[in-house]
């Protein structure tokens, strides 16, 4: 494959040269099949192997193809589905220790680093989410209330503290996690594969699985040229699995945006004081950071829609000059799309589904370190290790509804944008009654 088949991006000018590896063709027996090259199906042949398991993985088109390698780079604990709102479906206990198994993914993604000695994929310590209104007095005190419940390691930001290193007005208090970091989401991916090759993991690209069928306790997975004989299969396609089982159905395309500005000079650390991983809370919101010394890279905003927006570069200039007009003048130089794969629930599709039958899949705007929790939970299924999976077994593999589904999320999200919305306005004019 040429040199320029990853799609336009800044981690794609930036990447590792890399092989392309051949497509399957002919048979082969494995101990584990796993469908999918982003970090689920990657961790997951990486963990297996270290544990002396024959993995063929195949992928569809190049590693890290998907949202693997488009993402913000953020990487922390947590879930798409708000920490509130696990504790209020599961109770503490069990919301705990699903908080503790996506700080495991944050470990191993930080030791794979380190394993792999690619300490420079690394690009940065510490994250940030902020609010865009107000919090109130009590802010800290419930903030470190909720770390405590579940065993957290973020601390409150108070807004002076928070307006002292992001230069505007739009922000208020917010949550600094000291053990988030940053990371080359690409060149991740992409040592993730070699490294799982080294440990003997066949990696197949250009090849799609595009059936599964079970044929006594064993399952076989078919390519366009060849064949995958193996007791487990591991379905890690996240929103783009295909025909090859009903879990796709499962699983809603989501899109959003990143960008990447040419390079700024000083009045970026001047409107930017602070070099961590930024998001706000909204849902859809502004996630950013700055790469290169001085290029800011920033995603946002969800739509089901997965068509390239024709205008998505001044999009996403006057996304970035609403919080920062300072910048003046902006050159982005690159702006891609991505797709994430939700549930209906928010929550990471992880565990046994069929006998034999894993997915590990459907992580959201969550999932560079979530992936590695999921993989994590799904090889020690498989090895029979323990059964860690089954604490994601409340959320079920349910449809997600189709184009039905995309237009009800569609319908959601743009109800919760525009009460966020509304929230913001009415903190101003309330802020501006008081002034005068
Ligand atoms: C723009 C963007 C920004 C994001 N920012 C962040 C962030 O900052 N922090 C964070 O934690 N998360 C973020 N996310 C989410 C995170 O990137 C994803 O949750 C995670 O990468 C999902 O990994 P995955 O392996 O499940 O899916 P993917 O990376 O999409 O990989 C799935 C792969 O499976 C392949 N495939 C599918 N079906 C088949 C088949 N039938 N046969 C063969 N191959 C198949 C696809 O080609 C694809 O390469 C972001 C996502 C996007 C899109």
């Amino acid at each position: 494959m040429a040199d320029t088949d990853y799609p336009a991006s800044w981690y794609a000018a930036t990447r590792d040269a890399t092989p392309e590896r051949p497509r399957l063709n002919g048979r082969v027996a494995a101990d584990v099949a796993i469908v999918g090259g982003g970090f689920a199906g990657l961790h997951t042949a990486r963990l297996l192997a270290m544990r002396g398991m024959k993995v063929v993985l195949v992928e569809r088109q190049r590693i890290g193809w998907g949202a693997s390698g488009r993402n913000g780079g953020f990487v922390g604990p947590g879930f798409a589905l708000r920490t509130g709102a696990l504790i209020e479906r599961l109770g503490e206990d069990h919301a705990r220790q699903l908080y503790a198994q996506s700080q495991r993914g944050v470990e191993i993604v930080r030791s794979s680093l380190k394993e792999m000695g690619r300490s420079d994929i690394l690009m940065g310590w510490g994250r940030l989410s902020i609010a865009r209104t107000d919090q109130g007095p009590d802010f800290a005190e419930r903030s470190r209330a909720l770390a405590k419940k579940l065993g957290a390691t973020f601390e409150p930001w108070e807004t002076d503290q928070v307006r002292a290193l992001l230069v505007t007005p739009r922000y208020f208090q917010g949550l600094h996690d000291a053990q988030g970091f940053q990371v080359h989401p690409l060149n991740l991916a992409l040592s993730l594969a070699a490294d799982a090759e080294r440990l003997g993991v066949q990696v197949h690209e250009g090849t799609e699985a595009r059936s599964l069928e079970r044929r006594g306790i064993e399952w076989q997975l078919r390519t366009a040229m060849g064949e995958i004989t193996a007791r487990h299969v591991v379905l890690a396609g996240n929103a783009d699995l295909g025909r090859i089982h009903r879990l796709s159905g499962a699983v809603l395309p989501v899109a959003t945006y990143v960008a990447v500005t040419g390079k700024l000079g000083p009045r970026l650390g001047e409107a930017i004081r602070w070099r961590g991983a930024i998001a706000d809370t909204r849902r859809g919101g502004d996630y950013y950071r700055i790469v290169d010394d001085d290029r800011l890279l920033w995603g946002g905003r969800i739509t089901t829609d997965t068509r390239e927006p024709a205008r998505l570069r001044a999009m996403m200039r006057a996304d970035i000059l609403s919080i920062y007009p300072q910048l003046g003048e902006l050159e982005i130089e690159y702006a891609w799309p991505g797709i994430m794969g939700y549930a209906l629930h928010r929550m990471p599709q992880v565990g046994e589904i069929e006998p034999g039958l894993w997915a590990c899949t459907a992580f959201g705007g969550h999932g560079v370190a979530q992936t590695a929790a999921g993989a994590d939970a799904v090889a020690a299924g498989i090895t029979h290790e323990d059964d860690r999976w089954r604490l994601f077994a409340p959320f079920g593999t349910a449809w997600a509804g189709g184009a039905l589904g995309r237009v009800g999320t569609q319908l959601v999200y743009w109800k919760l944008k525009a009460s966020d919305w509304w929230d913001e306005k009415r903190q101003a004019k309330n802020a501006e009654t008081l002034r005068t």
